[in-house]
């Protein structure tokens, strides 16, 4: 916590061995791996279409791409049960696909109505 001057209340500038302290105690929690890990799916990395477990599963970020033979015309990833986000989110996190984000408007053969 910055010292301030009593009498003027002024935050007095911390010193030069105070900031070494604070940036070898933030490299030693980013060392330690206890900085946070990225939980949103702004966070996430996006699906490639190009990824294998993606291709064997047809999954496209625009539904309307998909195969009409195979995707009910009301399926989307924003409507499936493992889409992890609000209907609103335009991308969000999939078990099918650990730790990427998917399109809320995509679709893949996995999908089963929320
Ligand atoms: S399982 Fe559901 S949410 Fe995940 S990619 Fe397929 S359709 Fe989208």
């Amino acid at each position: 916590m910055p010292k301030r001057d009593s009498k003027t209340q002024v935050e007095i500038p911390m010193t030069r061995r105070q900031f070494v302290r604070s940036a070898g105690a933030a490299a030693a929690v980013a060392a330690a791996g206890l900085t946070p890990r990225p939980t949103a799916a702004s966070d996430l990395p996006r699906v490639s279409e190009d990824d294998p477990m993606a291709i064997s599963l047809n999954y496209v970020h625009d539904a309307g791409n998909a195969d009409a033979a195979k995707r009910a015309s009301d399926s989307y990833c924003y409507n499936c049960v493992l889409y992890a986000g609000a209907a609103e989110d335009e991308w969000a996190g999939c078990s099918v696909f650990p730790g990427k984000a998917v399109a809320g408007k995509g679709w893949c053969s996995v999908w089963a109505k929320k």
